[in-house]
């Protein structure tokens, strides 16, 4: 993937190598490649080869039921999933608030769901729907097609993991590990 300026991006996307750019605002360097850090647009600096991310900005927007955001699982743990929200969906403003999103386990797909670690898992980053506000805490599911897993780490190597032609599986080309998530049907990888 050629990462160009303007280019919107996704914590944790690679934007190069590190012999390739200078790490700067809103960038890091993982030790082999230069990663998002936020949501934002790339800008690089052709003459000192600086590459930062401009975060969504203007006027802060406040969320509300039946908005779309992006987010990343920061714990999974028994019947629930905490979500750190990180951006609206088709929106370039940043969030007034920063908000905390839960998913419950009947709340990540339809039908049955024995696991929760079996649809979601720390470190993913999700698109999910609003179903209640309650200050910047959010209640949150996935079961639409566009709800669930956009981007996923394998659990044993932290590569980005391919989508498989069956439902809801993804495949790690580095290790050779399969694992099982609810997988957004925006998944882009
Ligand atoms: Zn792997």
């Amino acid at each position: 993937m050629k990462i160009n300026a303007g280019d919107s991006v996704m914590p944790g996307d690679v934007l190069g190598v590190s012999e390739q750019f200078l790490p700067d605002k809103w960038t890091y360097d993982d030790g082999n490649c230069i990663k998002a850090a936020v949501f934002g647009n790339v800008a690089i600096d052709d003459k000192s080869k600086m590459i930062s991310i401009i975060p969504k900005s203007g006027s802060p927007a406040l969320l509300k039921v039946g908005d779309s955001i992006y987010g990343q699982v920061t714990d999974v743990r028994g019947q629930r999933a905490v979500i750190d929200v990180q951006g609206m969906k088709n929106c370039d403003r940043q969030l007034a608030l920063s908000y905390m999103g839960a998913i419950h386990i009947s709340q990540v797909k339809n039908g049955y769901l024995e696991k929760l670690h079996d649809a979601l898992r720390i470190g993913d980053i999700i698109e999910a729907k609003v179903t209640k506000i309650m200050g910047d805490n959010l209640d949150l599911n996935t079961i639409d097609k566009e709800g669930g897993i956009i981007k996923a780490m394998c659990t044993r190597c932290r590569a980005f993991m391919k989508i498989t032609d069956k439902k809801d599986e993804l495949y790690c080309e580095v290790c050779d590990r399969k694992e099982r998530r609810k997988v957004s049907s925006n998944y882009n990888y």
